[in-house]
């Protein structure tokens, strides 16, 4: 059994799929056995962490973890990092360098790589939730398993990241070694579908809580955002992650890669479809409109009334317009001007 006291530096942690898909089973069995063979590491396995909920044994077992921790997943990097910020498990965002090697995908995400450097030359003086209340200094590397079937590939890069921190560890002492432990944690889960916030974007404006009419949003002790009710969410509604001024709401089961959470800059190889970014689910369509739409059809559904784009959410969306220009603006505008 993994302790917090028996703790090695590492913990590989890999988070099974929902599919029942004999492929993704098999490459998820190689990296579990690959991690056991590395020097210094645990291996974890346990369902996936989406649908996990809160006081889960997975969740438990994770929180008694107190090094670091390199995650295998079926969903992106970044939407990984936050679904176990939400659930306790928290650090820094550790650095991934494996891409899907597509070339298809190498243009697509120049482009948007290119508006957020341009954008980087302005100052951003939002404050991020994580800048009032930083994460533990464990890092938290995240691999997105669809990147590549080939499990090579993936103990290549998990030896890199170790290699990587090893040079760096101020002490010159070398990694515990505990190497060869692996624990599995089997218990059923159901598929879940709730928004998850990126806290390093989120700046706490309370857009969703005042947005979304199904209870979903609250806000912590300290008046933090903070998604209370996450199964409360309608199952394939993405409404809110359209209104969210900072492009902060995940959902990491959904179609579109830049809804579901992969990083704008693109840099896990993936192609963005960069109309996508800030909600516009396509060219020329308005993402409020969209977003008013799809809680309509949610609050149909639930046999209510619909509310369209109620007086709030227009006072609040002209008053964005008026606002000086900000970063966000300005990324707009860039993403206007490659007329996608
Ligand atoms: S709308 Fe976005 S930025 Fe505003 S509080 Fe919600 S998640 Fe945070
Ligand atoms: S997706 Fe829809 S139901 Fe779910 S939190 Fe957002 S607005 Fe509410």
């Amino acid at each position: 059994m993994i302790s917090a006291t028996e703790n090695s530096a590492w913990t590989l942690v890999v988070s099974k799929g929902q599919s029942r898909n004999p492929k993704k089973r098999e490459l998820e069995q190689a990296v579990a056995e690959m991690g056991q063979q590395l020097e210094g590491v645990q291996v974890l396995v346990v369902p996936h962490l989406y649908d996990l909920p809160k006081g889960s044994e997975s969740y438990k077992k994770l929180s008694e973890l107190e090094g670091n921790l390199i995650v295998v997943s079926w969903i992106f990097s970044r939407a990984a990092h936050w679904v176990l910020d939400r659930n306790g498990i928290q650090g820094q965002i550790g650095e991934v360098l494996l891409a899907s090697g597509e070339d298809d995908a190498d243009e697509a995400t120049e482009d948007a790589a290119s508006v957020e450097e341009e954008s980087n030359g302005e100052s951003d003086a939002a404050q991020r939730v994580t800048d009032l209340y930083p994460r533990t200094s464990r890092t938290i590397h995240c691999i997105d398993l669809k990147l590549t079937d080939q499990s090579d590939r993936i103990r290549s890069e998990i030896e890199r990241i170790i290699q990587v921190a090893q040079q760096a560890a101020t002490t010159g002492g070398s990694l515990p070694i505990v190497g060869g432990q692996l624990v599995q944690i089997d218990e059923q889960t159901n598929r879940r579908w709730y928004p998850v916030i990126d806290f390093d974007r989120c700046t706490n404006c309370m857009e969703c809580v005042d947005f979304c009419l199904f209870g979903v949003y609250g806000v912590d002790g300290v008046e933090n955002i903070l998604v209370e009710q996450p199964d409360n969410c309608r199952k394939g509604c993405p409404a809110c992650s359209r209104v969210c001024p900072e492009n902060a709401i995940i959902f990491p089961q959904h179609k579109a890669p830049a809804i579901a959470g992969a990083n704008t800059a693109g840099d896990e190889g993936f192609k963005i479809d960069l109309s996508q970014l800030f909600g516009a689910p396509s060219k020329g369509e308005d993402p409020i409109e969209v977003a008013a739409r799809e809680r309509d059809e949610q609050l149909l559904l639930a046999g209510r009334d619909t509310v369209g784009i109620d007086d709030q959410l227009q006072k609040r969306q002209a008053d964005r317009k008026q606002s000086p220009k900000d970063e966000l603006d300005r990324l707009i505008d860039q993403l206007d001007a490659l007329d996608l």
